[in-house]
C-alpha cells in the first residue's frame, strides 16, 4: 500500500483529502501543528472512515522534528497543505507568512531529498495569476503581480519547486492552483472552521444563515459583470480532494518533473448568485447589504479546466447547489465550529 504524507492534513482541504486518499486505497500519515485547526478533526475523520490516522503534532518548519515522521514511516508521496492562508493577516504579519509558508516547504523538500521521496503535490492558488482579468485562466496564463504577501508565498514557492526539480531529476512535482474551495463533507462532520469572524464569502454567508452574524456586506455592485457583483469559480471541497488523488496517481506515472493544473469548475458564480443559492439551501432569506468594493478584488476569476480534464482526468462533479447544501448541513450540525 502506498503511503501519502499529508502536511496540514487536519485543516479544511487536507481533512477532506485524507478521506479521498483513504477511499482510494492509500495509507495516510498526517502532520499538523494545529495552528489553524482543532484536534477534534481527527475524531471526526475516524467517525467517517472507521480508521484512526497516524497523526503528528509537528511544525513542518522544524526539519529535525519532521525527520522523525520520515524515519518512522515509509513515505511514497507528500501533499503539502501546511501553510497560513489569510490574505488580510498576511499584510499585517508578512514575515510570519514568508517564514511559515516558505520555511515549511523547504524543510519538506530537504527531507524528501534525504529520504529519497520523489512525489510532491503542492497547494498553490489562482492568486498567482495576479490581477489580470483575461479569463478563463489557463495554466499558461502569465503569472501576475500578487496583491498581498500570501499570494507572493505561493508564487515564490512555485518558483522554488521548479528550481528544486531542476536540481533533482528524480523529483515529480505537481502544482495545483485552486480556485475557490467551498462546501463540506456530506456527513456534516467536517467543513471549513475559521477562527473569529470569517473573511471569505461562504463561511460568512453560513454564519448569517445560521444567525451568528447579522448581515452580509456584498463588496461592490458596480463591477462589469451581469449583476454588478464579482464572479468566482467556486469548487466543492470534495471535488478538490478528488483532484489530489488524481494528482498523486498522475505523479506515479509521469515523466514530467513539474506539472501545473488548475482545479476549478470553469464556471463563474456571482456573489448575488451565491447568496440566492444559499437561500435555496437553507430555506430562508440571507440578509445582505451592498458596500464598497474590497481593495484588491478583481471582477472576474475562473479557470480553464481543459488541462486538468485531459491530462489528470479530473472534472468537478458538484455544482453551486451541492456546495451550499453541504455548507448548510455543516453549519447546522456545528453552529459554533469544532471544540478545541
Ligand atoms: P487550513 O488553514 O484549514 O489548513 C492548513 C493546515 O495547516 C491547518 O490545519 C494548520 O494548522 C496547518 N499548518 C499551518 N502551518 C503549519 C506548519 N508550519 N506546520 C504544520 N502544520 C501547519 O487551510 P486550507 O483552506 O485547508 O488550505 C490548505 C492549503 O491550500 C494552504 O496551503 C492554502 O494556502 C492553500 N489554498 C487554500 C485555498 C482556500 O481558499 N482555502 C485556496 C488556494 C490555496
Ligand atoms: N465577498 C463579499 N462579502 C464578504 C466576503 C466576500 O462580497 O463578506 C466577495 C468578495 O468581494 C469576492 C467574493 O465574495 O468577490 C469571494 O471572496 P472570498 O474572500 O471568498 O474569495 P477570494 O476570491 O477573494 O479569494
Amino acid at each position: 500500500m502506498s503511503t501519502v504524507l499529508v502536511t496540514g492534513g487536519n485543516g479544511y482541504i487536507g481533512s477532506h483529502t485524507v478521506i479521498s486518499l483513504f477511499e482510494n486505497g492509500y495509507d495516510v500519515v498526517v502532520v499538523d501543528n494545529l495552528s489553524n485547526s482543532k484536534m477534534e478533526v481527527q475524531n471526526r475523520l475516524e467517525k467517517i472512515t472507521g480508521k484512526r490516522f497516524k497523526f503528528y503534532d509537528i511544525d513542518c518548519c522544524d526539519a529535525d522534528k519532521l525527520r522523525v515522521v520520515f524515519e518512522e514511516n515509509k513515505i511514497d508521496s507528500v501533499i503539502h497543505f501546511a501553510g497560513l492562508k489569510a490574505v488580510g493577516e498576511s499584510v499585517s504579519i508578512p514575515l510570519d507568512y514568508y517564514s511559515n509558508n516558505i520555511g515549511s516547504m523547504i524543510a519538506v523538500c530537504r527531507l524528501m531529498t534525504e529520504f529519497g521521496v520523489n512525489n510532491l503535490v503542492f497547494s498553490s492558488s489562482a492568486t498567482v495569476y495576479g490581477s489580470s482579468e483575461d479569463v478563463p485562466f489557463t495554466e499558461e496564463s502569465p503569472l501576475g503581480t500578487c496583491t498581498n504577501p500570501y499570494g507572493w508565498t505561493k508564487w515564490m514557492i512555485e518558483q522554488i519547486l521548479r528550481d528544486y526539480a531542476k536540481s533533482e531529476p528524480s523529483k515529480r512535482i505537481c502544482l495545483l492552483r485552486y480556485f475557490n474551495p467551498v462546501g463540506a463533507h456530506e456527513s456534516g462532520l467536517i467543513g471549513e472552521d475559521p477562527r473569529g469572524i470569517p473573511n471569505n464569502l461562504f463561511p460568512y454567508i453560513s454564519k448569517v444563515a445560521g444567525g451568528t452574524l447579522e448581515c452580509l456586506t456584498v463588496f461592490g455592485d458596480d463591477y462589469n459583470t451581469p449583476d454588478g457583483t464579482c464572479l468566482r469559480d467556486y469548487i466543492h471541497v470534495v471535488d478538490l480532494a478528488e483532484g489530489h488523488v488524481k494528482a498523486i496517481k498522475f505523479l506515479e506515472k509521469t515523466e514530467d518533473s513539474v506539472s501545473v493544473f488548475n482545479l476549478g469548475t470553469g464556471k463563474g458564480t456571482s456573489v448575488i448568485e451565491a447568496v440566492k443559492a444559499f437561500e435555496k439551501a437553507c430555506g430562508h432569506e440571507i440578509k445582505h447589504v451592498f458596500g464598497p468594493r474590497r481593495p484588491g478584488d478583481i471582477a472576474v476569476c475562473y479557470a480553464s479546466t481543459k488541462k486538468a480534464e485531459e491530462v489528470l482526468g479530473f472534472k468537478a462533479r458538484y455544482g453551486i447547489d451541492e456546495m451550499c447544501s453541504s455548507c448548510w448541513k455543516w453549519q447546522t450540525m456545528n453552529p459554533e465550529g469544532l471544540k478545541d
